[in-house]
Formats: C-alpha cells, structure tokens, sequence
C-alpha cells in the first residue's frame, strides 16, 4: 500500500476531531494527490522528495500558528529617559499566505507606537508581525490583529500600521494584474483621534526615499 492509500480522514462531525492534526505522512500524501491533480507523475525521478520538501515549507509558512504574540510582548523596558514621542519601524518585510487560495501574499510593514512609560525591544514587533503573517490571512485580519495585539500588550497611547502588499493570486490567476499593491492601516489611541500625528507617521515612511 502506498502512503496514498493510507488516507482516511475521520467522518466524525466532531469539531476537535476534524481539526486533529494531521501525520506527516498523511500531509505528504496529500501533496502527492495535488501534485496527480496538476497533471504529473509524483513518482518521476524530480518528483520524489517533493512531498517531504513541501510539508517541510509548510512547517516555515504557517509557523505562526504555534506562537503566542501576546507573550512575545510581555518583556518591556520602562527606563526610556522620559522619551514620548512615536516610535517607528519602517520597511520591514512581510510573507504571509492568502487563505483563500494558500498563495503568498508579499510586502510591506511599517509600524508605529507612542510609547507610555514603556517601550518594547523593536525586534518584538517585527516578531508579532510574523506570528500573525506566518498564518493563513487576508490582509485585513492580519492588519487588524496585529496593530490590536500592540495596543493590547504594551498598552501605548496608540499604534499606527500599514501594510502595502502584492497578492499573487491576483498577479499569477484570476484577473492577472501584476503590480497591483493593497494598501490596509489600522489606527488605534492618539493616532485615529490625531489626524497631525497620522500625518506625521505617513511622513516618517517617506523619510529617505
Ligand atoms: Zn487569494
């Protein structure tokens, strides 16, 4: 019997059961189905470790889901010498995946806070940008989720976030518009209720380009 055979997922309509966790060998199975689904012979010479290296990516692709952002934000640093002003990460990269067509979606963070009291390492936000990003996502949840998980840890007086990115399941299916960015922000605090701060925020992304 191949792995292929071996598939049987339960029938049970219990939800914890049907959101079990696969085998590895059931996941790689399943990638075998698609890859006979698109047309090819799984078991040609190219073929043959493909299944391990894409249950392998997906472990990179969807680590999010094993990580908590809240705990990653826990660790703060409340000696900043009286500093108030925004705080800004500007650029950072983003690779998610749509969940409507499990294709990447890739980008552009930037990401702003202004701080009370406390302020947190800036590579934690970077790394609660991930958790969320490396899950499947539209860009609006990921938007909101992530300037959400900001405001509700660090507890800042607001936190500005906008996200530009390509979706390829429109630039390589669908309506094949290459090029083609969407723009998602989501202001909480001080900056939905401050259009000058907002517009400060948009400056400080142009700033050096
Ligand atoms: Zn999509």
């Amino acid at each position: 019997m191949t792995p292929y055979d071996e598939v049987s997922y339960s029938k049970d309509t219990d939800e914890s059961a049907s959101l079990q966790r696969p085998s590895r060998d059931e996941a790689e199975a399943a990638v075998k189905v698609l890859l006979k689904w698109a047309g090819d012979d799984p078991s040609r010479e190219g073929l043959v470790d493909t299944p391990a290296r894409v249950v392998r990516s997906y472990e990179e692709f969807f680590a999010g889901y094993a990580e908590n952002p809240e705990e990653m934000l826990t660790r703060t640093f409340e000696e900043i010498e009286g500093y108030d002003d925004m705080v800004m990460l500007r650029d950072i990269s983003l690779q998610s995946h749509c969940e409507h067509h499990m294709v990447p979606i890739l980008g552009k963070a930037h990401i702003a806070y202004m701080p009370d009291k406390r302020v947190v390492g800036i590579s934690k936000l970077a790394r609660v940008l991930d958790i969320f990003a490396k899950r499947l996502q539209t860009q609006e949840t990921m938007t909101s989720q992530i300037a959400d998980t900001i405001q509700n840890a660090l507890k800042p007086r607001g936190v500005a976030l906008l996200i530009d990115a390509n979706h390829e399941c429109m630039s390589t299916r669908g309506v094949c518009k290459t090029d083609v960015s969407m723009i998602t922000t989501r202001f909480t605090g001080v900056f939905e209720t401050d259009p000058d701060l907002r517009a400060r925020f948009y400056e400080h992304m142009k700033l050096g380009k």
